[in-house]
């Protein structure tokens, strides 16, 4: 009896480790792969260059983020050391546990296998010891509003003091808007808007709800609301209403889930969509209210320098037919993670930035062009980046939890940053007449999160005075913006019109 139950367990526990030491992937073609793995935290582990080699796929490092990597056919996998996201074509998944780095290999976890090999082979897969459903079907990243029999178009962009309502189509300017106790309403003539309601965030407006079969839009107002205006516009007819006011908080927006590989899905809940053809530029005009950002010889503030030059951009690509938003329109604080959130929000296609240096030495001149990285590309970069990072006097900054967390978030669009920024940063160049200031990479709060490409430019240096009197002019301002918004519809020409992946 005593002998039987040793051997019982000795069976057991050479079955524990023989199921430890392998894990079985059935993929959706139905082939067998086999596995070696570790058990470690509760977890199994299997070792990158393996994994690699059973699916046929290329392990290494980004070039860019030197992230652990994985290559197969179209897709891409970024890994992280630091947290627990793992980056499947540019989108996040939560796989649990950070990989690890040691004796030798990048040690993915088991959740990655669950949650990220049914993307990248396009079908269910089951490891053994579980069956694995197919990823859950997720919205299509530009899901168009507009119907094409006599429907009514409806953005919704959602900024730090603004909250913008655009209604496209035919008689749409002769909507009737008016305010009713704690709400605006809006009562469309004909047509009708096929939206669903929706979260706003808070401050200025909570949320939109749409009624009378799609012929009412309400919107419930917030304590941040001041006023109201409307614009009517023509080719095509369009109506757009902006809510005023100060400090909307836009609604968190968590990494998306990973596309879907074809087939029709809600969007998000709760987050606007946009239209298809739609190009949305978010342009930051750095710091506001009480923080100033640089101050230069004769109290020019780096605050309203940005804000104006940001105006002027917003403009110019307007009427190049570019959607912009602007994180503030007006003299105001808005946290830096805050700002990257509008854009991540409103899916924006491109973030940018727009700042003015200063330098302890008043000969320094130039633009600066950044994209983000973990590392500066040296000690002045680091320095620009910390000054632009501080939280102003008596306001938290942000979480270190978060921002390592985001930080996964724009190495999906390093490449696409990296070509922005030079692009900009050669425009200037040639404009300012300078030569020895380049592209560089510093870890920027405001741009780790964000979910597109993104960059900030320094565009003069308030600290010289000659640049300063220059940057101040608006003649000037034009010129500046004038070859920043090449770059950006260069870019868009380049990037705008990806097609969603085909189900392969
Ligand atoms: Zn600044």
């Amino acid at each position: 009896m005593r002998n039987k139950s040793k051997l019982l367990a000795f069976i057991l526990l050479v079955a524990l480790s023989f199921a430890s030491m392998a894990i079985e992937i059935t993929t959706p073609s139905g082939k067998k792969l086999s596995l070696e793995s570790r058990e470690e935290d509760g977890t199994a582990w299997v070792c990158l260059d393996a994994l690699a080699k059973a699916l046929g796929a290329t392990a290494g490092r980004d070039p860019l983020s030197r992230y652990p990597s994985l290559v197969l056919g179209s897709h891409r996998v970024l890994f992280s050391t630091a947290t627990a996201m793992t980056s499947v074509d540019g989108k996040l998944i939560d796989t649990k546990h950070p990989a690890r780095d040691k004796n030798g290999c990048v040690w993915i976890p088991r959740e990655f296998l669950a949650a990220g090999l049914p993307l990248l082979l396009n079908g269910a897969v089951s490891l053994s010891g579980e069956g694995v459903a197919p990823p859950a079907p997720a919205p299509p990243r530009a899901a168009g509003q507009a119907s094409e029999n006599g429907g009514i178009g409806l953005d919704v962009a959602v900024a730090s003091d603004v909250v913008r309502l655009t209604l496209e189509g035919a008689m749409t300017t002769a909507a009737q808007v008016r305010k009713e106790g704690s709400a605006i309403v809006v009562q469309l003539p004909r047509g009708r808007v096929s939206a669903q309601g929706r979260d706003l965030g808070s401050g200025i407006a909570a949320r939109l709800d749409v009624g009378n079969d799609g012929r009412m839009l309400r919107i419930e107002l917030g304590e941040g609301f001041k006023s109201f205006e409307t614009l009517d516009l023509r080719n095509p007819e369009r109506l757009v209403i902006l809510l005023k006011g100060g400090g909307q908080v836009t609604p968190s927006v968590p990494p998306e889930p990973p596309a879907a590989q074809g087939g029709e899905a809600e969007p998000q809940a709760g987050r606007p969509s946009k239209a298809a053809n739609q190009f949305l530029v978010v342009i930051d005009p750095g710091h506001g209210g009480g923080d100033t950002g640089a101050i230069g010889k004769g109290g020019l503030q780096e605050k309203d320098v940005a804000l104006a030059i940001s105006q002027k951009l917003a403009a110019v690509l307007e009427k190049s037919g570019v959607t912009t938003l602007l994180t503030r329109s007006t003299d105001i604080y808005v946290p830096l993670a805050q700002r990257t959130a509008i854009a991540n929000y409103n899916r924006a296609d491109v973030f940018i930035s727009i700042h003015l240096n200063a330098s302890p030495a008043s000969s320094a001149k130039g633009s600066e062009t950044y994209f983000m990285s973990r590392e500066a590309t040296d000690l002045w970069s680091r320095q620009v980046a910390e000054k632009e990072n501080a939280a102003p006097p008596g306001i938290e900054g942000g979480s270190t939890l978060t921002m390592v967390l985001w930080n996964l978030a724009q190495t999906q669009y390093i490449v696409e940053s990296q070509a922005l920024a030079a692009s900009i940063q050669g425009r200037l160049n040639q404009l300012l007449g300078t030569q020895e200031r380049g592209v560089r990479q510093a870890p920027f709060v405001v741009l780790e999160g964000a979910q597109m490409p993104a960059v900030l430019v320094e565009v003069a240096f308030l600290s010289n005075p000659g640049e300063a009197s220059q940057i101040n002019d608006p003649a000037f301002q034009d010129q500046v913006t004038e070859q920043i918004a090449k770059s950006i519809l260069e870019f868009k020409a380049q990037n705008g019109s990806q097609t969603p992946p085909n189900p392969s």
